[in-house]
């Protein structure tokens, strides 16, 4: 009997396949431009009640605009992501060049720093918050 099954645990991380993250990424960036699109519809039909409707709708509009701030965020990382998987850089800590871990990448996989990195920006940036900081929020 061969035993060739020995080589299906390979040294070679099989589940560390860029084009399953690139797969997650696209149908974030698909949920994140229609959620855009739906909240640009609902701010261009605020602009166009009653007066005595603003306050109201002013409230609506800033919560609008702030949900609208992350999901840009969250647009332009996703992109920087998928930008990094086309340079064959993906996966890659931006600060310290180790490996992501590939089950943090499942959580988030615009993930720019390991978790070490990470918290180490987190711990650093009391009041402005990291990108990805916020994303974890989001999602
Ligand atoms: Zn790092």
């Amino acid at each position: 009997m061969k035993s060739n099954r020995v080589q299906s645990k390979a040294a070679t991380p099989a589940e560390f396949n860029p084009n399953v993250f690139r797969r997650m990424l696209e149908e974030k960036r698909q949920d994140l431009l229609v959620a855009l699109g739906v909240k640009f519809d609902t701010i261009a039909r605020a602009g166009r009640v009653a007066e005595e409707d603003q306050a109201q709708m002013s409230h609506d509009e800033f919560i609008s605009l702030s949900r609208n701030k992350q999901d840009y965020q969250a647009l332009k990382l996703v992109d920087e992501a998928l930008d990094r998987i086309a340079a064959g850089d993906y996966g890659v800590c931006q600060r310290c060049e180790e490996p992501i871990s590939p089950r943090r990448l499942e959580v988030l996989p615009w993930a720019k720093y390991c978790v070490r990195c990470q918290d180490r920006i987190a711990a650093r940036a009391d009041h402005q918050e990291d990108d990805a900081h916020v994303l974890a929020n989001v999602w």
